[in-house]
């Protein structure tokens, strides 16, 4: 089991091995980075060209005419987004970005009213979340330092639902979670929180960043009120490419909180008319033009979703990850590394060791050829990625990472982050 040779009998096996030629794989490197960034698929490629050239070939009739219109581009990529997310075709739409879309469905669904005014989240959430509440609080008059409440971690990796539910309280308006977290890799229990959530008729929302693409979701049978989440991460949408974001179907007709003429009726958009005629469906929930030529790369990203479909990307993610935690277990026990993931099935698409020396470690496994995502202020992040890397791929990470600290490799760094990290 801890040879090559058994790594290469598990990629024989692989029924999804062959999508790695559908990627632009970086020259011998190891790419374990797709948490952070995926990488470019010639699908992606393929779609943006298309996109590129309408604009050459067709300038303002695009909006309306060619393979992908774009009048109607940001429906359709939410119509294919749905499956992923476990909503209806009416319920996802591909617009923004993941933090002006949290800041759209929080102006949205945080209504206070009398002693309901605080908003709930946790400790351990990304800070653009965090930025982006604590505004929404202080835009409506109210001091953020009392009113976002930050359930907190018991050990600073893992967040317990239960504490969650607890924090649910009467004072509580607005619920704000991620689906993964995005340090630890623990997925949360979102069914259960939703469902605690919907009993104390508090509207529920999860930032799905790291868990699109990479777990299966029922977010429309589970209840939850609203998400959002980036196509850049495990979707391979592209650099900044434009996000997504879900509204229950019981929630239609609710005003949004920031609107904008791309939120209208498509029939009655053009009429011009200074009283908004909002959509019925979530496509009401956009604002402005859709950024075209940063949504095309998408297109062509979730091809391979549907052809594959996210249960099998998740089955194959669970072996990459389980194999990935069985070698460091063998390969790094002298080294002062603590998994720092969950390691039964509540572990999302990443693993994430921690060790004190994990910035300059990042830094000398880059100089080996392996790319993995620093966080500070302890953590390597190594993600596996189900339609581009190969059980191979992980047997070298753990190799080399092994030799990195058999040999002090990272003695000759600075144990310092770089810009972005
Ligand atoms: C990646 C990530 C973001 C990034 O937000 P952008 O608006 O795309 O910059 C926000 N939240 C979480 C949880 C993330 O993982």
């Amino acid at each position: 089991m801890f040879s090559i040779d058994y790594a290469r009998i598990l990629d024989e096996k692989d029924n999804l091995a062959k999508y790695k030629d559908e990627f632009y794989l970086l020259e011998n490197i190891i790419y374990m980075d797709g948490n952070s960034l995926g990488l470019l698929s010639k699908r992606a490629e393929r779609t943006l060209h298309n996109l590129l050239d309408s604009w050459k070939t067709l300038g303002i009739d695009g909006w309306t005419e060619g393979d992908n219109p774009w009048f109607y581009l940001s429906e359709s990529v939410g119509e294919k987004m749905a499956p992923l997310v476990g909503g209806t075709k009416s319920e996802v739409i591909a617009t923004g970005s993941t933090t002006t879309n949290l800041h759209q469905l929080a102006a949205t669904f945080y209504k206070p009213s009398g002693t309901k005014t605080k908003v709930l989240a946790d400790e351990l959430n990304f800070p653009s979340d965090i930025y982006a509440l604590k505004s929404q609080l202080a835009l409506k008059g109210f001091n953020p330092d009392e009113h976002l409440v930050q359930v907190k971690s018991r050990d600073g990796r893992f967040l317990n639902e239960d504490d969650i539910i607890e924090a649910m309280t009467e004072d509580i308006a607005l619920i704000v979670l991620p689906a993964v977290l995005y340090r630890s890799g623990q997925i949360l229990d979102m069914e259960k929180l939703s469902k605690a959530a919907n009993e104390k008729s508090i509207p529920i929302g999860f930032d799905l960043c790291h868990s699109i693409g990479a777990i299966e979701h029922a977010l429309h049978d589970w209840g939850a009120d609203f998400a959002f989440w980036c196509t850049y991460k495990h979707l391979n949408g592209g650099p900044g490419s434009v996000a997504g974001l879900f509204v229950h179907d019981k929630h239609f007709g609710t005003t949004p909180g920031l609107a904008g003429w791309f939120g209208s009726k498509k029939e009655s958009q053009f009429d011009m008319d200074h009283t908004m005629d909002p959509a019925l469906d979530v496509a009401a929930y956009q604002i402005g033009t859709p950024h075209v030529l940063s949504l095309a790369p998408v297109i062509g990203a979730l091809e391979l979703f549907e052809e594959v479909g996210i249960k099998k990307v998740r089955e194959k993610s669970l072996q990459l990850t389980d194999y990935m935690l069985a070698l460091i277990q063998q390969e790094l026990s002298d080294h002062d590394f603590t998994i720092g993931n969950p390691v039964d099935e509540s572990r999302g698409g990443h693993i994430l060791l921690e060790h004190v020396e994990a910035a300059r470690i990042c830094k000398a496994l880059k100089e080996d050829g392996v790319i993995p995502d620093f966080r500070a202020p302890n953590g390597v992040r190594l993600a596996p990625v189900a339609l581009y890397n190969s059980f191979e791929d992980v047997w070298h990470t753990v190799q080399k990472l092994k030799r990195i600290m058999d040999e002090k490799r990272y003695e000759k760094f600075e144990n310092k982050r770089g810009v972005v990290a």
